[in-house]
C-alpha cells in the first residue's frame, strides 16, 4: 500500500490502481484472519492514510479550506490526500500522537459552524467485500466521543471552543450510519472509544452516557460493542456497564489488568459481551498463555459472554515474526508479532471453549518459552544488576551547581556571546544512505565504509568552519536512525529486519526491542567524534540519544518496570559520556526528544514517570567534570506539564524547537526559573524555506527579552538531516550573520 500510494503521489500510478491495490490487500488480510480461525473479523480498519481522517470523511467534516479544490472523478481522493499532506497552497491538518503510541493521527478541525453529514461509503464497501469472501465482518468506527475529544478548534475559531459541544449535532450521523449498516445486514459494529482510558471530566462521562443511550436506543441497529484500550477504563467502566449496548471491550494487559478488579467491584457486565483484550496488541512478547487463560476464567463470571481478543488493534506491532530469519531461533520464540498474536487469541479461545487439554501443547510451549526467557543470561546480567543496585543519589548529581560549572566551561571553551551551533545531523543524502545499505549488504567493506563516512564528516566540518559556527557537530552520517544506531551497539537490544510499524500515513519505523539487561560492550560514538575533533580547533559536540528516548522509541520489556530498564540504559550512556570526556570532548549533547511523549495517559501516573525519567537522564550525564558542558535537545515548544522536569534535568544548555511559536518557550522557561543556557530554535527545519537574517535577528531579540545574552544560544529547531545542502548553507549563513550582528 505504501508503494502504491507514494507512486500515486508521484503521478506514476492512477487512482484506479491505488484502489485495486487497496482491495487486493484488504482481501489478503480478510483471508489471513479467516484462516487463522477468528470467529469475528473486523473491517473498516484499512486506511489509505489514517483512521481519524477516514472518520472525519465519514461524518462529512472536511475543513472549508480543503473543500472544492478538485474536480473530476478523483476529487474525493485528492481532497483526502490534501487534508493529510497539504497542497502547494493549502496547509494540511495538524498531525499529532495517537494517545501514548508512536502513531500519529490527523487532528479534525471543528468550530461552532461545523455541520455533519453521513458519507457511509468506506464502511459499507469494506463490509461488502468481506461478505463476498463469506465473512460476516464487524465494521470498526472511531466513536463520537473519541472523535470529538481528539478534535481541536479550527483556525480562526475561538481557541476556547470545545468540540464536545458538537455531540448533539454529530450523533444523528452515527445513528444514520448504524441504521445503514443494519440494512446491509451487519450484525455487530465496534465503536472505538480509547478516549475513555484518559482522565475525563464528569461532563464528558455524562455526555458519553447520553451518546450511548441514544445509539443504543435506536430501533433498528446492529449490536454495539464499545471498545476501550491503552489502559484501565476507570470511571468510564460504570458508564459502559449501564449503557444500553451489547458488548464492552477492555484492555487487560500490563497495568490495565486492574480492569479485572474494577469490573468485579462494579458487579461485572450483566447481560453483555465482554471482549477481553488479553493478548498485548502493543508489544512484541509472546503471551503467557497459562496466565491469560486463568485471567479469562476469572473474567467469565463477570459477563454474559467472554470473547478473547488483543488489547487493541495490531497497528502498533510488526506484521510477521516469520520474516525475521536472521534472529537467533531461541530468541525468536520469545516474540509474537501480529500474525502470531492472532494465533494466540485463537488458541486461548479454544482453551476456554473446548477445555485446556485441547491446547495442552500450546500451553507447554508457552511455559517453555517463558522459562527460557526468565532463565536466560540475556534477561539477567548480574554485572548490570549489581551496577544498578550500587547507584547512589550522588551519581545523579553534577558535583557543582550551574553557576560554577558555567564559569569553568566559559574558561575552557572561550565562546563568544550568543554562541552558534546546530542540533547534530547534516543532510542525509541519497549517496550516504546507499553507502550504508551497501555496507550492510556486504558490498562495501568496513574500510571503504569508514573512509566514505570520514569524507562526509570532513566535508561537514569544513562547511561549518566556513560558515563560522562556534560549536561544531560531526553531522551523524553514520546513523540510520538516532535510536537504532545505538540499539545495534548495545547489549540487551535487538533490531529487526522487517519489523515495520506505521508512524503516520505512508511512513514506517522499525523500533528496536529491549530483550534483556542493557550494557555497552564498547564505545559507540567516540571514534567518529574524535575524528571530527581532529579536523578542527573549534569544539565538536558529542552526540548521544538519551535513555528515555531510547525506550520510548523501542519495544520495551514487559518483565520489569520501565524505570529499571531506563537505569540500565542510563548507565550504558554514562560510560559513553565518560569515554567522550576522556577523549577530550568538551561539549556533549544527549537528545531527549521523546521525554514529553512518554508521559502516561492518566495524571496520577505522571509524577512517578517524570521522576524516574529525569533521574535516568541525570544518571547518564552527571558523571562529568565541571568544565564539560552537557546539552540536551527537545523538539517541541510547549513544555506544559513537563516544564519543571526539564529544569530538573540540570543541563548546561537546552536547545528546543521555538521558531513556529515565536520564541514563546524562552518566556516559559524563564518563568519556571530555568537557570542555564537555552537555544530556542530560530528556524523551522521542517520547511525548505530559508529564513532571512532580519527574521532571525527579530526572533533572537524576542528571546533576549527573557534570556540574558550570556545564556542565549543560537541554533535551528532540530537536526538538518531532511534538508538539502544549499538550503542548509543559506540558512546557517543567515543564522551566523544574525548572531554576529547582535553581538
Ligand atoms: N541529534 C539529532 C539530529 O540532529 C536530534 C534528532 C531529534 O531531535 N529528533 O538529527
Ligand atoms: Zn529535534
Amino acid at each position: 500500500m505504501k508503494k502504491a500510494i507514494e507512486s500515486y503521489w508521484r503521478g506514476e500510478r492512477s487512482a484506479y490502481q491505488v484502489r485495486r491495490t487497496l482491495v487486493a490487500e484488504r482481501r489478503a488480510v480478510f483471508e489471513t484472519l479467516r484462516e487463522a480461525g477468528l470467529s469475528s473479523v473486523p473491517c473498516n480498519d484499512f486506511s489509505l492514510y489514517d483512521q481519524m481522517l477516514d472518520t472525519l470523511v465519514m461524518v462529512g467534516a472536511v475543513p472549508e479550506r480543503h473543500q472544492g479544490l478538485f474536480a473530476g472523478e478523483n476529487a474525493d481522493l485528492e481532497t483526502y490526500f490534501a487534508m493529510a499532506r497539504g497542497t502547494a497552497e493549502v496547509a494540511p491538518l495538524e498531525m499529532t500522537k495517537w494517545f501514548d503510541t508512536n502513531y500519529h493521527y490527523l487532528v479534525p478541525e471543528l468550530g461552532p459552524d461545523t455541520t455533519f453529514a453521513l458519507h457511509p461509503d468506506q464502511p459499507v464497501a469494506e463490509y461488502r467485500q468481506a461478505r463476498t469472501l463469506g465473512l460476516q465482518a464487524r465494521p470498526v468506527l472511531i466513536g463520537p466521543v473519541t472523535f470529538l475529544r481528539l478534535a481541536k478548534p479550527a483556525p480562526g475559531v475561538d481557541p476556547g471552543f470545545d468540540p464536545m459541544s458538537l455531540l448533539e449535532r454529530l450523533l444523528p450521523v452515527y445513528e444514520q450510519m448504524l441504521t445503514r449498516l443494519a440494512a446491509e445486514g451487519v450484525a455487530w459494529v465496534q465503536l472505538d472509544e480509547p478516549a475513555l482510558v484518559q482522565d475525563q471530566p464528569r461532563a464528558v462521562l455524562d455526555a458519553t452516557a447520553v451518546a450511548l443511550a441514544r445509539l443504543g436506543g435506536l430501533a433498528t441497529r446492529p449490536k454495539l460493542l464499545v471498545a476501550t484500550y491503552f489502559g484501565p477504563a476507570g470511571e468510564a467502566l460504570a458508564v459502559l456497564r449501564e449503557a444500553p449496548v451489547d458488548g464492552v471491550g477492555l484492555d487487560f494487559t500490563g497495568p490495565a489488568v486492574t480492569n479485572a478488579r474494577d469490573l468485579a467491584t462494579i458487579g461485572g457486565l450483566p447481560g453483555k459481551r465482554l471482549v477481553a483484550g488479553v493478548v498485548d496488541g502493543r508489544n512484541v512478547w509472546a503471551a503467557d498463555l497459562r496466565r491469560q487463560l486463568d485471567l479469562l476464567t476469572t473474567l467469565q463470571g463477570l459477563a454474559e459472554e467472554v470473547v478473547v481478543s488483543t488489547s487493541c488493534s495490531l497497528l502498533h506491532v510488526p506484521l510477521d515474526l516469520e520474516a525475521e530469519t536472521q534472529l537467533d531461533p531461541d530468541l525468536r520464540r520469545w516474540f509474537a508479532f501480529a500474525r502470531q498474536k492472532t494465533r494466540e487469541v485463537v488458541t486461548l479461545a479454544r482453551g476456554i471453549t473446548a477445555g485446556t487439554t485441547t491446547i495442552r501443547d500450546a500451553l507447554q510451549a508457552s511455559d517453555a518459552v517463558l522459562r527460557h526467557r526468565a532463565g536466560s543470561p540475556i534477561t539477567r546480567d548480574p554485572a548490570v544488576r549489581d551496577r544498578v543496585d550500587a547507584v547512589t543519589a550522588a551519581d545523579t548529581h553534577r558535583p557543582s551547581a550551574y553557576p560554577e560549572r558555567a564559569g569553568a566551561q566559559a574558561r575552557r571553551l572561550a565562546l563568544p556571546a550568543l554562541p552558534t551551533t546546530t542540533i547534530g545531523s547534516f543532510p542525509q543524502t541519497q549517496a550516504l544512505r546507499s553507502a550504508r545499505a551497501r555496507y550492510r549488504r556486504g558490498e562495501l567493506d568496513e574500510a571503504g565504509y569508514v573512509q566514505r563516512m570520514r569524507a562526509e564528516v570532513q566535508h561537514v566540518i569544513r562547511l561549518q568552519e566556513a560558515l563560522g559556527l562556534d560549536v561544531l557537530v560531526h553531522g551523524e552520517p553514520e546513523r540510520n536512525d538516532m535510536v537504532q544506531y545505538f540499539a545495534e551497539q548495545l547489549a540487551g537490544f535487538v533490531t529487526t529486519r522487517h519489523g515495520w510499524v506505521q508512524s503516520y500515513g505512508t511512513r514506517y519505523v522499525r523500533p528496536p526491542v529491549v530483550v534483556g539487561d542493557v550494557s555497552r560492550p564498547a564505545p559507540m560514538t567516540v571514534g567518529w567524534t574524535r575524528y571530527a575533533q581532529s579536523l578542527t580547533g573549534k569544539p565538536v559536540k558529542g552526540m548521544l540519544t538519551g535513555p528515555v528516548t531510547m525506550l520510548c522509541w523501542s519495544f520495551v520489556r514487559d518483565d520489569q518496570p520501565l524505570e529499571e530498564t531506563a537505569q540500565q540504559v542510563a548507565l550504558a550512556l554514562r560510560d559513553e559520556v565518560a569515554d567522550l570526556e576522556a577523549a577530550g570532548t568538551a561539549v556533549i549533547q544527549v537528545d531527549e526528544p521523546a521525554l514529553r511523549e512518554g508521559l502516561p495517559l492518566r495524571a496520577a501516573d505522571r509524577a512517578a514517570y517524570l521522576g524516574w525519567a529525569t533521574r535516568a537522564f541525570r544518571l547518564a550525564t552527571s558523571g562529568v567534570r565541571d568544565d564539560t558542558q552537557i546539552h540536551t535537545h527537545m523538539c517541541y515548544a510547549e513544555f506544559g506539564e513537563i516544564l519543571s522536569a526539564v529544569v530538573d534535568l540540570d543541563t548546561d544548555v537546552l536547545s528546543v524547537e521555538a521558531a513556529r511559536s515565536h520564541m514563546a518557550v524562552a518566556g516559559d522557561l524563564s518563568r519556571a526559573g530555568y537557570p542555564s543556557g537555552v537555544g530556542p530554535g530560530v528556524y523551522d527545519i521542517h520547511s525548505p524555506r530559508v529564513p532571512g537574517r532580519p527574521e532571525i535577528t527579530g526572533l533572537l531579540r524576542q528571546a533576549l527579552e527573557h534570556v540574558p545574552a550570556g545564556r542565549l544560544w543560537v541554533n535551528p529547531d532540530c537536526g538538518l538531516k531532511t534538508r538539502d545542502e544549499p538550503e542548509v548553507r543559506a540558512s546557517l549563513a543567515n543564522l551566523v550573520a544574525a548572531a554576529g550582528s547582535l553581538r
